[in-house]
């Protein structure tokens, strides 16, 4: 077996400062000598760099040829500020080693060292390491912890507000409420037939708008929750889904004459009580919104698509479409946002709050909806669910 050429501390001279050399210049960490310049009273002013190889001075762009020979003050002033030149006076008069690690500004950045410093007679031997790129990231980690952290505080306070807001919405709101319609139908009973006719036809508004109330209470309620919910996702057959969402549509479906036409839907990966609310809104959107006179036409249909951009690649394309009053596309977007409706609520009833529910769901499950619609012939909203 070979062995190398260690030099043991019996061995030649020239060989183990060859041996010396070779490491100092093939180190990654910056090794100088600093020798200790004193005034007439002994006290220590400056220090002379006898000794650095490249790693030091090439943090501050300079080679060792530019420093050997010159002193701390004239090459590295910053020094005598950063309380590194404490730190070798204190451990050449105490002999006692100094780790520390500091940041020194150059070319508008921060250069960071980890050094150690030790006494050899009447110099210091300092050794150093760049550990810029380390402490840049372990700054950038921090940061990003700190943000979360923040992030984590909102979302905590503002789940506590809309707890209480779910309160005041379920209860305080209806409370008052509840008076108006008592009050409203108890002078109405006694006093009708005192009531002048455009009196009577004020009651009657009053009368709707709380009526109207609870719902929008509800459904504000109901897109509020939407997030909160047991959040169970399970592999379901949204063909079932379908039947049931058919079975609590029945009464309407029946009134309007409405003709399902459904498609095999696929199994899925779902939050079934969402998806079930999903796909009701969107059936009973269809319905609702039909032309004067034609009977409503829902059809429903499911295929997988694939895209290259999106992530996940695969998603079951679900479409409802009808062939309803339609809607120019440019709302495609606003029809999906709390509170936008088209139609005047004297033609529809309705909260708009429907399709915000369905954009959050979808979302709740790393999908989106598209709508596409004809002003006059009716609507496709397309459901993007991602294949697992
Ligand atoms: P709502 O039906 O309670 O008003 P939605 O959020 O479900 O609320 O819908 C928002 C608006 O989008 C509706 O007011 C209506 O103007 C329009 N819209 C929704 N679905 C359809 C549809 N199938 N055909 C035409 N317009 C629609």
């Amino acid at each position: 077996m070979a062995t190398a050429n260690i030099p043991n501390g019996t061995g030649d001279f020239t060989q183990s400062q060859a041996f010396l050399r070779s490491i100092l210049n093939s180190t990654h960490y910056g090794i100088a000598s600093y020798q200790a310049m004193t005034d007439s009273t002994g006290k220590i002013t400056d220090f002379l760099i006898t000794y650095t190889n490249s790693e030091v001075p090439r943090n501050f762009g300079l080679s060792p040829e530019e420093v050997i020979g010159k002193t701390c003050r004239e090459v590295y002033p910053g020094i005598f500020e950063n309380g590194i030149f404490e730190k070798l006076v204190h451990c050449m008069e105490t002999a006692q080693p100094e780790h520390y690690e500091i940041s020194v500004p150059y070319r508008g950045k921060d250069v960071w060292l980890a050094a150690a410093i030790e006494k050899v007679d009447n110099s210091v031997t300092v050794a150093s390491k760049n550990i810029t790129e380390e402490k840049e990231n372990q700054i950038y980690l921090e940061q990003m912890k700190k943000m979360l952290e923040e992030k984590n505080a909102e979302l905590e306070r503002k789940n506590k507000e809309l707890e209480s807001f779910n309160y005041i919405a379920s209860h305080d709101l209806q409370e008052p409420l509840r008076k108006i319609q008592l009050f409203h139908s108890r002078i109405y009973d006694r006093d009708k037939e005192k009531l002048s006719e455009m009196s009577l036809e004020y009651f009657a508004s009053i009368s709707n708008a709380a009526d109207r109330m609870p719902r929008l209470i509800e459904a504000l309620l109901s897109y509020s929750t939407t997030n909160f919910k047991g959040m169970a996702f399970e592999k379901t057959d949204l063909k079932d889904i379908l039947a049931d969402v058919l079975i609590d549509l029945e009464e309407l479906i029946a009134s309007k004459n409405a003709k399902i036409l459904a498609e095999p839907l696929p199994k899925a990966s779902v939050i079934a009580f969402q998806f079930r609310q999903l796909l009701s809104n969107l059936i009973s959107n269809g319905i609702k919104y039909s032309q004067k006179g034609i009977p409503p036409e829902i059809t429903i249909d499911c295929e997988e698509v694939q895209s290259e951009e999106t992530k996940p690649k695969r998603y079951w394309k679900i479409n409802v479409a009808d062939n309803g009053i339609g809607f120019e596309q440019k709302y495609e977007h606003k029809i999906f946002e709390l509170f936008q409706r088209l139609h005047g609520k004297t033609d529809f009833a309705g909260t708009g709050i429907g399709l915000a529910i369905c954009k959050k769901i979808i979302e709740n499950h790393k999908g989106f909806i598209t709508v596409e619609s004809q002003l006059g012939k009716g609507s496709v909203f397309s459901v993007f669910l991602p294949v697992k």
